[in-house]
C-alpha cells in the first residue's frame, strides 16, 4: 500500500517559514512584501483561487493589492495598470489571473508585466530563462510539483519519469523541472498511442490532463511516485486524473486531489512574491 503525500503538510512547512520571514521584517521595522493581484471579469475559477490567494496573504501577513476590473475593460487600460505596477517601488510581485475576456491579448498583456514582478513566470524573459536553465521565477504549480516529487526523498537521478500533458503552464514546465533532475523525461499528450504502457514503465508518473479517473492501476509500475495535477468537476466535487483507489495499491506514493498539488500552489505564489522582494530572483 503507497503512502500518501500531503500536500497540506508540506504547505504548511513553507508557510512557517514565510510567517517568520514576514515576522523578522515587521521587528526590524521594514516594509512587507506586496502581491498585486489583477482580476478581470468573473471567471469563477479565477476568483476561487484569488479568494484562497487574498487569505493566505492575510494568514502571512504578506500585503495583498486586488486590482478588479469589468470584463468590458478596453486592453490599453490594462495595459496602462500593468505599466503602473511595474514602476510602483511598493509591489513585489504580479500576478494576471487567466484567462482573459476574448476582445484582449493575453500574450500581449503577460509580456508587458516587468520580468523581475513575473512571480508566475508568464513573460517570455522568464519562459526563456527557465528553459534554458537560468536563474529565473519557477512557475507555482510545476514547482510544487517538483516539490511534492522531493518530500518523497527518493533519489531521482536516471529515474524514468512520465508526464501526461504538454500544455505550457504545467506539463512542459513539469518535464523541464524533472530533466533538471537528471530523470529520464517522456512526454505524453493526446496523440500519443500506448499510454498505459508507457506509463507503466515510469518510476515518476505526473498526470495533468483533467480527465477524471483516467489514470488507473494499469498505467502505474509497483513502487513508483504519482503526482496528480489534474483538476476536474464531477458533481461538484474536485476530482483528480488519477483513480486513486486502483493506483493506490501500486504507487509507492501518491498525491491525494484535493491535498495534494492544489495545497502547494498558492503557497508557492506568496514564496515567489517573497523572492522578488528579497531579490533572490533579480
Ligand atoms: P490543458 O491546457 O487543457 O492541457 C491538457 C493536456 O492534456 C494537453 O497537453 C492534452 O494533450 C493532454 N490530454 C488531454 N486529454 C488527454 C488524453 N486523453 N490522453 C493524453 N493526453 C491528454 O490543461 P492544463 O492547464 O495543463 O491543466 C491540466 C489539469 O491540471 C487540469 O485538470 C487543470 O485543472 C489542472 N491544474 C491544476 C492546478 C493545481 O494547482 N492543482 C494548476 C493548473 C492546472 P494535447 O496537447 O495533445 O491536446
Amino acid at each position: 500500500m503507497g503512502a500518501l503525500i500531503d500536500g497540506k503538510a508540506l504547505a504548511a512547512n513553507y508557510r512557517a517559514e514565510i510567517k517568520k520571514t514576514i515576522e523578522n521584517l515587521i521587528s526590524e521595522g521594514k516594509r512587507v512584501p506586496c502581491l498585486a493581484a489583477v482580476i478581470v471579469g468573473n471567471d469563477g475559477g479565477s476568483l476561487y483561487y484569488l479568494n484562497n490567494v487574498m487569505k493566505l496573504c492575510r494568514e502571512l501577513g504578506v500585503d495583498c493589492v486586488v486590482n478588479r476590473l469589468e470584463a468590458a475593460i478596453e486592453e490599453a487600460a490594462l495595459m496602462q495598470l500593468i505599466n503602473n505596477l511595474n514602476s510602483d517601488m511598493n509591489i513585489d510581485g504580479i500576478m494576471m489571473f487567466l484567462p482573459l475576456p476574448s476582445h484582449i491579448d493575453e500574450k500581449k498583456v503577460t509580456s508587458s508585466i516587468s520580468y523581475k514582478k513575473d512571480i508566475d513566470c508568464l513573460t517570455d524573459i522568464n519562459n526563456g530563462k527557465f528553459y534554458k536553465g537560468e536563474r529565473s521565477f519557477v512557475p507555482c504549480t510545476p514547482m510544487s510539483v517538483i516539490s511534492l516529487i522531493r518530500s518523497t526523498g527518493v533519489d531521482l537521478e536516471a529515474k524514468h519519469a512520465v508526464v501526461i500533458g504538454r500544455s505550457n503552464i504545467v506539463g512542459k514546465p513539469v518535464a523541464q523541472l524533472l530533466l533538471n533532475e537528471n530523470c529520464t523525461v517522456t512526454i505524453c499528450h493526446s496523440r500519443s498511442k500506448n499510454l498505459a504502457g508507457i506509463c507503466s514503465s515510469a518510476d515518476i508518473l505526473v498526470s495533468a490532463i483533467g480527465r477524471p479517473g483516467f489514470v488507473t492501476g494499469e498505467f502505474v509500475k509497483d513502487g513508483a511516485i504519482v503526482i496528480d495535477v489534474g483538476t476536474s468537476s464531477v458533481n461538484g466535487k474536485i476530482t483528480g486524473d488519477v483513480l486513486y483507489d486502483d493506483v493506490v495499491c501500486k504507487a509507492a506514493f501518491v498525491t491525494p486531489v484535493p491535498g495534494g498539488v492544489g495545497a502547494m500552489t498558492t503557497t508557492m505564489l506568496i514564496k515567489n512574491v517573497c523572492e522578488a522582494y528579497m531579490g533572490n530572483v533579480y
